[in-house]
């Protein structure tokens, strides 16, 4: 089965040609495919054309296997399932701007940070491009044309740097305007701290938000949560920021996960401050989502307004990341790991 999800209009028109097809046939496909719609939806081909393409290709390789509505507000998680039977998570968020969708770039992660659930497991697969946007078509889709996907942040389970290539198509399929039409400044790449892939990101002349998942103010510290930073030092990784900020012209977001006992006393806040002094950049502090299968501990509420307070007297912007859809479990690989779980058990 070919998967036409991630081809451009004109990767789309050529094989339309291949397949003996006009190349109109492929901008058609191409409009219908983005705006959510299988091939029996396609009224404008005809029949005997729909049904030949059933046989041979895919259109939404994304499905929704489950849903969970907050009852604090209005996220939704959803568990999104692939065609080859795996699963990944997506949460819908309603900001006053409109609605943001955190998705996954692959089917668990190799990236084995100690706090998060979508690493228990390590790497199944890398998402295709198709397969990331599908996430997005199917958000639509269970908005029903009331409303659309606004802005994406890939923040769901996965490492996006270390699925680069189907990740940057993703991006430039996005901004297709007969597409999702997502302009990239409404886009959130976060990274573990790839430092190579983040120069290669610079490169790449796409207006996307870098977030660097921080966690710690020094190496000592960061090594103890996040594998990654053996392979390359916080120095290393601020040096790629500041070339990122200098190449795009935009501030970076640190994002700076909070766990008791760990990183969040006040000179744990000096020292990063000291690091990030000068720079373009935001701090995003995240209280520990605790997962019960990692022995970490979270942090009081207390412990989180004297954090904050202490790095915006030494001057570094700061805010606390809004906690939404506390109560479905939003929180990162977890409602994947739960079905699994049960799925295991009913075995
Ligand atoms: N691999 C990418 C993106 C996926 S995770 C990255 O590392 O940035 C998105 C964010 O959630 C990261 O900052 C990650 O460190 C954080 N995160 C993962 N598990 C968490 C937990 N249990 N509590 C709080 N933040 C968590």
């Amino acid at each position: 089965m070919t998967e036409l999800t991630g081809m451009t209009p004109q990767e789309l028109a050529d094989w339309c040609k291949e397949q003996g097809l006009p190349a109109f046939r492929g901008k058609q496909i191409f409009h219908w495919i983005h705006q959510s719609a299988d091939f029996d939806e396609m009224t404008n081909l005809p029949l005997a054309l729909r049904e030949k393409l059933k046989e041979t290709a895919v259109a939404q390789p994304v499905t929704i296997l489950e849903k969970r509505q907050s009852a604090l507000d209005d996220t939704v998680k959803f568990l999104f399932g692939l065609k080859d039977g795996n699963c990944v998570e997506g949460v819908l968020m309603h900001y006053h701007h409109g609605y943001t969708l955190c998705i996954s770039t692959q089917v668990g992660c190799r990236m084995g940070c100690t706090f998060c659930a979508s690493t228990l497991e390590g790497c199944v697969r890398s998402l295709t491009a198709g397969e990331m946007l599908g996430e997005i078509l199917c958000a639509n889709r269970f908005l029903a044309g009331k409303d659309r996907v606004h802005n994406v942040v890939l923040m769901g389970s996965g490492e996006p740097l270390d699925n680069y290539d189907n990740v940057m198509k993703f991006l430039r399929l996005l901004r297709e305007e007969d597409g999702v039409n997502i302009g990239l400044r409404n886009v959130s790449l976060s990274t573990c701290g790839i430092v190579p892939r983040m120069y290669d990101l610079a490169e790449e002349n796409l207006p996307v938000t870098l977030s660097v998942s921080l966690h710690a103010p020094n190496d000592e510290i960061r090594r103890q949560t996040m594998p990654i930073a053996k392979v390359y030092p916080m120095a290393d990784v601020l040096e790629a920021c500041r070339n990122y900020i200098q190449k795009t012209g935009r501030r970076v977001i640190f994002e700076y996960a909070l766990v008791g006992g760990v990183n969040c006393e006040d000179r744990h806040a000096e020292e990063l401050a000291s690091k990030l002094r000068g720079m373009q950049c935001h701090v995003n502090l995240i209280p520990l989502n605790v997962v019960e299968e990692r022995h970490l501990k979270g942090v009081t509420e207390q412990t989180v307004r004297r954090f904050t307070e202490k790095l915006e007297s030494l001057h570094i912007s700061v805010t606390r990341r809004r906690e939404m859809g506390d109560d479905i479990e939003g929180a990162c690989g977890q409602l994947r790991r739960k079905t699994l779980q049960s799925m295991e058990k009913k075995q």
